[in-house]
């Protein structure tokens, strides 16, 4: 993934992570099983690098249009700030969030991957599609990660705002000590 000054610029400012869930957060997939048993896989590395976010003291939060227990665990477990689900106006709700951290716009990261994701995307500081993207959402973000959605796209953007603002080779010097 190539990265301009002006991705650097914007990636300093970001305070709070909203992600989608479907897609993002997993490859798209849902299966169904016996009643209303519902699968979905997660990525590790990028549940590590929402672990890593947290503990440098950036917020994370997920909108998703759908609701699953899947996401709502998985949520839970990584002590994700923010869980939305079955939500219908993704604006409204991220406008909640904003004004309960009293953030900006720009302090504000968010990684979609369809065209549900556009209002959303065009608002934030730091808009980020999954390599997987509709194309027409890629052609409309700052940038583009080099994994698909639920396999590292997350733990890319995590990474790459943590090493923009410095954070980053601290993070591993306590891993190597
Ligand atoms: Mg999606």
């Amino acid at each position: 993934m190539e990265v301009s000054e002006k991705i650097l610029t914007k990636a300093r400012r970001i305070k709070l992570i909203l992600m989608d869930a479907d897609g993002v957060l997993t490859e798209g997939k849902v299966t169904y099983g016996y009643r209303d048993l519902e699968l979905k896989s997660f990525d590790v590395k990028d549940g590590a690098g929402i672990d890593l976010a947290r503990k440098a003291g950036i917020r994370t939060g997920i909108i998703s249009g759908r609701q699953s227990a899947a996401l709502q665990r998985r949520a839970k477990e990584l002590r994700i700030d923010e869980i939305h689900q079955k939500v219908i106006d993704k604006v409204g709700i991220y406008k909640e969030i904003v004004g309960k951290y009293s953030l900006r716009d720009e302090e504000i990261a968010y990684i979609g991957d369809d065209i549900l994701d556009l209002p959303l995307l065009s608002r934030v500081g730091l808009s980020t599609a999954v390599a997987d993207a509709h194309p027409e959402v890629k052609k409309r973000v700052d940038l583009v990660t080099t994994s698909a959605g639920g396999q590292g796209a997350v733990r890319e953007l995590i990474e790459l705002i943590l090493r923009a603002q410095g954070r980053w080779d601290n993070i591993l010097r306590e891993f190597l000590s």
